[in-house]
């Protein structure tokens, strides 16, 4: 910019130097010019008025030749009857023809003064001439004008120094004038280079008033851009991150990928299942490098190709193993075309195992209520068809209904129970004393234990108090299911002990242990299922529904916590629950 400034005023100062030096040369020669006719004239009319006062005209001519310093003075005096009278210098073709023009006009005393151009020499000639009517002749006086270089040099000299200190001054004023401007541009050419490379917050500082009111108008347009810029891709940015969010937070898998099938965007739970840690946000990569599903890259090709949305049901290679699938490829559209397709895997497993577990349930139910229905009606049958039934035999097949009714009622309960656990409500829930808690227990089935000849106690480490904050049926339920189990399944005259203390601030674990004959490590693993018994006709024979563990096992998870048994075959069992209570 300085640079075109400064060659700019060069031109214009050059050019107005050049302009004002021919005005100039212009006008010298004219001033030059008026001299030489003022002296041509004076010389011219000398020598008449001599002339007509008698004196020589030789004598004359030959000494005005001679002192004059006009510049190569030619002189010619020509009578009326064209004879030449005298000519000076004394050439014999000094005189042509042509040359009779300006003595026919000065004898028909018209124009005086002449300037002819030699077309041969390219040299002019000023020419006066003047009439002495009492000679009837003329006198031409003709004179080579000269520039007049000795008047035009100081001025051509002066202007030519004018022009260079102007050159000077507009050269520094310049600098000056523009170092405000270029820093300014230059200060906005690197913030827009910044903006181009993402930073969005660069600021340029705004230089205030005359004579850059313009760049400072620019500047505040850039500042405020850059602020809308900033605010937009901030925006932007929390839009991406809270959609990023809800996307991550979604189960499912999910799945972004463009027409050349590489990954655009993949959800956490997508990565997790697929054990990749790689960010196609980050690098993209084939969609086939993270699924290794081919049945899923031609599905992907269809629907780009048709447009249309694609539901099936794939088997899928993830860290869990082949999993099935139910997939969504839906298009996605920019103007008309595709530009890629969102793909959506739900697991179908567990839909499925919870749909074969809940098929499992129904028949278990169906099969453990249709035992004592079935014995029910069955005696109730007997006695109304066979009136002459004695009545001893009849109280035996009451007290046999009264039993399976019983047994019916505990198995409704521990259904209730069950799923109630399961669907994870706490309520009622108060502070206890679990020590006092497990005491009533102990004596609540203390027939059973007699009965079995089954010795229950507590251990030394259960403190005399044990505050806790629970629903204290639920933690009853769990010590009868647990020492009901340690006492049913025990041998004769076997020990059952119950005790239970903090293990953290938060953390309660209850243990009760017999010296039963203990649990296999296969029915070790399954015991906590509902409905599963080792043993299934003693398990019924002793009143059990093969809920009872499933249901301390959901409560203790309630309740953040776990249960699990630690059993040697012929060596008794432990049932540890740990809650937060
Ligand atoms: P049940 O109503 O049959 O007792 P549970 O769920 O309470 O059902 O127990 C499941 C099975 O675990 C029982 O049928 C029994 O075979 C086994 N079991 C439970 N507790 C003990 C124990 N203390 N000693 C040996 N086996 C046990």
């Amino acid at each position: 910019m300085k640079k075109d400034l400064t060659r700019g005023l060069v031109f214009i100062l050059l050019a107005s130097l050049i302009l004002f030096l021919a005005l100039a040369a212009f006008h010298s020669q004219r001033q030059a010019q008026a001299q030489l006719e003022a002296q041509l004239s004076e010389a011219g009319e000398l020598l008449a008025r001599g002339w007509e006062s008698g004196l020589e005209i030789n004598d004359l001519a030959v000494s005005m030749y001679d002192s004059s310093p006009l510049p190569n003075l030619d002189l010619i005096v020509l009578h009326e009857d064209g004879e030449v009278i005298l000519r000076l210098p004394d050439q014999a073709n000094a005189f042509k023809e042509k040359s009779r023009e300006e003595f026919r006009r000065a004898f028909a005393g018209e124009d005086r003064f002449f300037i002819r151009r030699f077309e041969q020499s390219h040299k002019s000639k000023l020419y006066y001439t003047l009439r002495v009517p009492s000679q009837a002749a003329a006198i031409r006086l003709g004179v080579e004008p000269a520039f007049p270089w000795q008047d035009f040099w100081p001025l051509l000299l002066s202007a030519c120094l004018f022009t260079l200190l102007s050159l000077v001054f507009c050269h520094l004023w310049v600098g000056k004038k523009t170092q405000g401007y270029i820093s300014s541009l230059e200060g906005l050419r690197e913030a827009l280079v910044d903006l181009g490379q993402g930073n969005y917050a660069v600021q340029v500082s705004e230089i205030a008033g005359a004579p850059f009111n313009e760049v400072q108008a620019l500047s505040v347009a850039f500042n405020q851009a850059g602020k809308l810029l900033e605010e937009r891709h901030e925006y932007s940015l929390q839009r991406m991150a809270r959609l990023s969010t809800i996307l991550n937070t979604i189960i499912d898998p999910l799945l972004l990928v463009d027409e050349n099938k590489n990954l655009l965007y993949s959800n956490r739970q997508a990565l997790y299942v697929f054990g990749r840690n790689l960010d196609p946000e980050d690098k993209s990569y084939p969609q086939i490098l993270l699924t290794h599903s081919e049945e899923l890259d031609d599905l992907i090709d269809q629907s780009m190709s048709t447009g249309e949305d694609l539901d099936t049901i794939l088997s899928l290679s993830t860290i869990k193993g082949d999993l099935r699938y139910k997939t969504l490829v839906s298009p996605i559209f920019v103007e008309d075309s595709v530009y890629g397709v969102v793909v959506a895997l739900h697991d179908l497993t567990v839909e499925e195992e919870s749909a074969a577990f809940r098929r499992d349930f129904v028949a278990n139910v169906t099969h453990e209520l249709k035992t004592p229905l079935t014995s029910i009606r069955g005696f109730v049958e007997t006695l109304r068809d066979n009136p002459k039934v004695s009545s001893e035999q009849a109280q035996r097949f009451y007290d046999i209904i009264d039993v399976e009714a019983e047994r019916l009622e505990h198995l409704i309960n521990d259904i209730l129970s069950l799923s109630e656990a399961e669907q994870g409500k706490i309520k009622n829930i108060a502070r206890f004393d679990l020590s006092e808690l497990i005491d009533e227990v102990i004596v609540l089935l203390d027939d059973q234990a007699s009965d079995k000849k089954v010795s229950v106690y507590t251990e030394d480490n259960l403190p005399e108090s044990l505050p806790v904050e629970a629903e204290a049926d639920r933690i009853k339920q769990v010590l009868i299911n647990l020492i009901d189990n340690a006492i049913k399944y025990n041998q004769e005259a076997g020990k059952v002990s119950v005790s239970a203390y903090r293990l953290s601030p938060q953390k309660v674990q209850i243990v009760v242990k017999d010296n039963g004959p203990g649990i296999s490590p296969e029915a070790q693993k399954r015991i906590f299922e509902r409905f599963y018994r080792v043993d299934t006709g003693r398990s019924r024979s002793l009143g059990g529904t093969g809920l009872g563990l499933s249901i301390v096992k959901h409560i203790a998870q309630l309740y953040g916590g776990e249960a699990r048994v630690e059993s040697q075959p012929g060596h008794g069992s432990s049932f540890i629950v740990t809650m937060n209570i």
